[in-house]
């Protein structure tokens, strides 16, 4: 039975990253379901300002700090989770699915001998065991597995499926413990993030988006959307065909391989609902969709959906909010 979770947060400039918390969630999900201990463990090049903060959430944060931490470098992050976590007895290691777990989460499930399930959507506890959930073929197939005689358990989780709920009392332990790595022998090195493109607009921190899809055509009268945006006082976001057909630019498109946005309210013109578009969407926003097949799976997450076409319910909706507005 496993008796710790171990939480590995993430951060970037000294600030503990959105899907850290949301790991914290889930590690804090799974504790009260296994009666397992919680601890975070952080990584940095101080932890002066970020291990209090995970001690106001859990009972137990461990701390090592050396400059090689200030950046990401797996080869360092696992070479120093390994030292700490070898001797202990069964556990759980639970991170975000990001792009620096990419490498971390399987180096560490070797290093550590082990099982992995990668991007699970929701975990739970049947009968005493852990199930994961996770999507596979292109995210067409739920699966859910289990892991076979396996004390050992590492784990990430997909941003935006557990949600952090602030406590701030938990009056957690801070330990330091000391960095066992020689930063000289490390053969991988860390050179410089690259900034994604920033545009004249950002779709990440808007309140209300206007997000347009396959569904305007392929002669787009864009003026309409953009004008429907401004009346609501939002922005314009797509989904990823937009993109494709270069109507708009990459820094407009909504989803999994594009912007996370957590808007207020998600105005959805004839985008079908892919998984990958809907994986961008954090957060429970109002989400309001148009389009013209009742059955699009959109109707099935949206809050209130308008079957119809986008060249008469786009200019409706705008004079109606004109109206409204006065
Ligand atoms: C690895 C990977 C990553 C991906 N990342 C992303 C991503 O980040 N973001 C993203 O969006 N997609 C992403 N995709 C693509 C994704 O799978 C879908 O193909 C895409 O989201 C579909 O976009 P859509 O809904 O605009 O188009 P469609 O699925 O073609 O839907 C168009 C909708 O418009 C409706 N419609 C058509 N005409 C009208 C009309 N006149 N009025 C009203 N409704 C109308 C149709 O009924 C249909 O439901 C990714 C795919 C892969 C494999």
């Amino acid at each position: 039975m496993t008796t710790n979770i171990y939480v590995i947060v993430e951060h970037r400039n000294g600030v503990l990253r959105d899907i850290s918390w949301e790991a914290v969630a889930a590690g804090k999900k799974l504790s009260a379901d296994l009666g397992a201990e919680l601890t975070c463990v952080l990584l940095c090049g101080t932890g002066e300002s970020m291990a209090p903060q995970l001690a106001s959430e859990v009972p137990k944060v461990i701390v090592v700090e050396n400059p090689v931490f200030e950046t990401t470098n797996s080869e360092a992050l696992i070479l120093t989770l390994k030292e700490l976590l070898k001797p202990q007895g069964s556990y759980l290691v639970i991170m975000g699915a990001s792009n620096s777990t990419l490498d971390l989460a399987p180096g560490l499930s070797v290093a550590l001998n082990a099982a992995l399930a990668t991007d699970c959507f929701s975990l739970e506890v049947k009968n005493e065991r852990l199930l994961a959930s996770r999507q596979i073929y292109s995210y067409k197939i739920n699966s859910v597995v289990s892991f076979k005689n396996s004390d050992r358990v590492v784990l990430t989780i997909r941003a935006g499926s557990f949600q952090f709920s602030p406590v701030g009392d938990a009056k957690g332990t801070i330990t330091n413990e000391p960095c066992p790595i020689d930063e000289g022998k490390l053969r991988k090195r860390f050179i410089k993030y690259v900034e994604a493109e920033k545009g004249d607009v950002d779709v990440s921190s808007a309140d209300i988006i206007v997000s347009i899809g396959r569904g305007i055509g392929d002669e787009p009268d864009l003026d309409m959307f953009q004008s429907l945006a401004d009346s609501m006082g939002g922005v314009l976001a797509c989904s990823r065909p937009i993109v494709d057909k270069n109507l708009l630019p990459k820094y407009h498109q909504v989803g999994t391989s594009g912007v996370e946005v957590k808007p207020k309210v998600y105005l959805a013109l004839g985008i079908s609902g892919a998984f990958q578009h809907l994986g961008g969407i954090k957060g429970s926003p109002l989400l309001i969709a148009v389009n013209k097949d009742a059955r699009a799976p959109i109707f099935r997450v949206a809050n209130y959906g308008i079957v119809g076409d986008l060249n008469e319910v786009v200019p409706a909706l705008e004079e109606k909010i004109k109206s409204l507005k006065g």
